[in-house]
């Protein structure tokens, strides 16, 4: 039972154990289903936003080649001073130079043909001096732009690009630059600009949204979000100053995006705030990592109810587990009894088979029981060579015993001769009672000599012991006729018996209390000599 119960504890922990590696299992599936889709769509549209941008971003390049503008910026020189007038007293002025004016046209056009926000040119003081730009813009020529990360780059001779909100325009826009060099001198900057809103076709999905590299949302399909940063957004790191140049503010509200469970691709993210399943979150680099695509993918309704079909596998484990115990329970208690019934009839069949070979009244062998071991010892020594004796003994006048003092004395009579004869015998000798007051007397393994001297003393015995019944002393003697089995000449146990029985005739005809001894093979007696009553010679 202790067992059964430890087996049911066992089987309850491995179904739970079980139960949740085949969750977990599950949930990993579920989990990178969502994530293969996540990556899937941050790479089509990290690719989308490449292609879109690839043309603007090489513009700055191309034109910075150009020999108009090399020409025109060159005769401005790598010297020149910010301009000390208003703006737009600038702007009246450079657009009334010719040189400036045709590049401002050029610039247009290509602003139109690209798809392009802005194109301008500044000089090395970062004064705009031509620029071309799209109806809804407003004019620029003359704004200084020094300060901005892409012109410091150009000044140090690098391409650059950087996201901005627009100092006069106060759009969300990408800024491609290119330094212009005149005679080896630094003299100026050529650059584009793509209003990210023109991606926003491309960011349709609640849960697609674009960081710059320092981790501020520039583009998703909602607006509130713009702005707000990531976690792990590094907007914190630059100055404040730095911060209102390039986003026009310095204070960043943080994206409700908390990390749940999970470390690395697997981590399950809540998104928003209120949302009911968790999410993954993938992340791709576009623009030499001045953009970063992030993709949110809900996980679906299917790790929620994985606790619940966690429960349903538990429970139809630990039922199958108990069924199967109770089944082995219940045969187990089904073997033990039928093993304890089994020994009972055998031991009951043993006490049966006791009492079917013993004679009740006297203890000795039963008739049938007898018989069985008298064919064995004629079987043993036929197969081994060996001799063997049978007395036949038969209580004389008993019929007077039981007449004179009763049945029970008779009983009495016949219980003190059992005694009397078996305490003569030997361990391996068989008293057997055939009859009423007739009984039989195996000696195996022995010699005629030998049975007619045992013969001899039983019938001395029995003749030297009467019964005492109440009080009464009850004499009795035996008549014994006995017959050596010998090899060729009695062959049957029935004509052992049968001899036996002869000799027993003969020495009752011979007048009672005596041993007649049979010589089997001539039928010829011989008579017990010592016998008190009778002698024969
Ligand atoms: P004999 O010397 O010729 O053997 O004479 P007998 O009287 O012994 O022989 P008989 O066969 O005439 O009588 C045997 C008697 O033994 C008859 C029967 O009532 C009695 N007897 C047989 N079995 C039992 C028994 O179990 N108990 C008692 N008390 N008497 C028995
Ligand atoms: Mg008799
Ligand atoms: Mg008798």
């Amino acid at each position: 039972m202790a067992l059964l119960l430890l087996a049911a504890g066992l089987g309850v922990a491995v179904a739970w154990w079980v139960s949740g590696v085949f969750a977990a299992e599950r949930g990993g599936q579920v989990v990178q289903r969502a994530l293969q889709q996540a990556q899937t769509d941050a790479s089509v549209l990290s690719g989308n936003i490449s292609h879109r941008l690839a043309q603007a971003g090489a513009l700055p390049g191309l034109l910075n080649q150009d020999h108009d503008i090399q020409t025109a910026l060159g005769a401005v020189g790598p010297h020149v001073s910010p301009s000390t007038l208003e703006v737009a007293e600038r702007a009246a002025r450079w657009a009334a130079v010719p040189e400036w004016a045709a590049i401002s046209q050029r610039l247009t056009e290509v602003v139109t043909t690209f798809n392009l926000n802005t194109a301008w040119v500044t000089n090395a003081a970062g004064d705009t001096l031509a620029e071309g730009h799209t109806a809804d813009v407003r004019p620029f020529l003359g704004t200084n732009y020094a300060d901005r990360d892409y012109f410091k780059a150009a000044q140090r001779g690098q391409l650059w690009h950087q996201f901005a909100v627009g100092r006069v325009t106060k759009l969300y826009a990408l800024y491609f630059a290119a330094p212009v060099s005149w005679h080896g001198q630094f003299v100026g900057v050529v650059g584009t600009s793509v209003r990210l809103d023109s991606l926003a076709p491309l960011v349709s999905d609640s849960h697609v949204m674009v960081t710059d590299e320092h981790g501020v949302v520039v583009l998703s399909a909602d607006p509130a979000l713009q702005l707000r940063v990531l976690p792990n957004a590094t907007v914190g790191a630059l100055t404040e100053a730095q911060r209102v140049q390039r986003y026009q503010r310095h204070t960043f509200e943080p994206l409700a995006l908390e990390k749940l469970a999970g470390d690395g691709p697997q981590a399950l993210y809540q998104w928003p705030l209120d949302a009911p399943n968790p999410h993954v979150w993938v992340t791709r680099a576009t623009l030499d990592g001045a953009l970063q695509v992030h993709v949110l993918r809900e996980v679906g309704d299917e790790l929620a109810q994985l606790s619940q079909d966690r429960w349903s596998w538990f429970g139809l484990t630990c039922l199958a587990w108990f069924l199967l115990l109770g089944f082995v329970g219940v045969l187990s208690a089904y073997l033990v009894l039928s093993r304890e019934q089994r020994q009972e009839l055998l031991v009951l069949n043993g006490e049966l088979q006791r009492q079917a070979n013993t004679d009740v009244l006297t203890g000795g062998a039963s008739r049938r029981h007898y018989l069985e071991v008298l064919h064995q010892e004629q079987e043993r020594a036929q197969r081994y060579g060996l001799t063997f004796c049978v007395l036949s003994l038969d209580i004389d006048h008993f019929k007077h015993v039981n007449d004179t003092h009763g049945h029970a004395a008779g009983d009495a009579v016949l219980r003190h001769f059992a005694v009397v004869v078996q305490g003569l015998l030997r361990q391996s000798d068989v008293f057997g009672r055939v009859g009423g007051e007739e009984f039989s007397v195996l000696l195996p393994q022995t010699t005629g000599e030998g049975g007619w001297q045992m013969a001899q003393r039983i019938r001395a015995a029995v003749e030297a012991s009467p019964s005492l019944w109440e009080d009464r002393l009850i004499p009795i003697t035996v008549s014994v006729g006995g017959v050596q089995w010998l090899a060729g000449q009695l062959s049957t146990v029935d004509q052992v018996l049968a001899a036996s029985d002869r000799a027993l005739y003969q020495a009752k005809n011979q007048g009672r209390n005596r041993v007649v001894w049979a010589a089997s093979a001539t039928e010829t007696w011989a008579v017990d000599h010592d016998s008190p009553t009778t002698r024969v010679t």
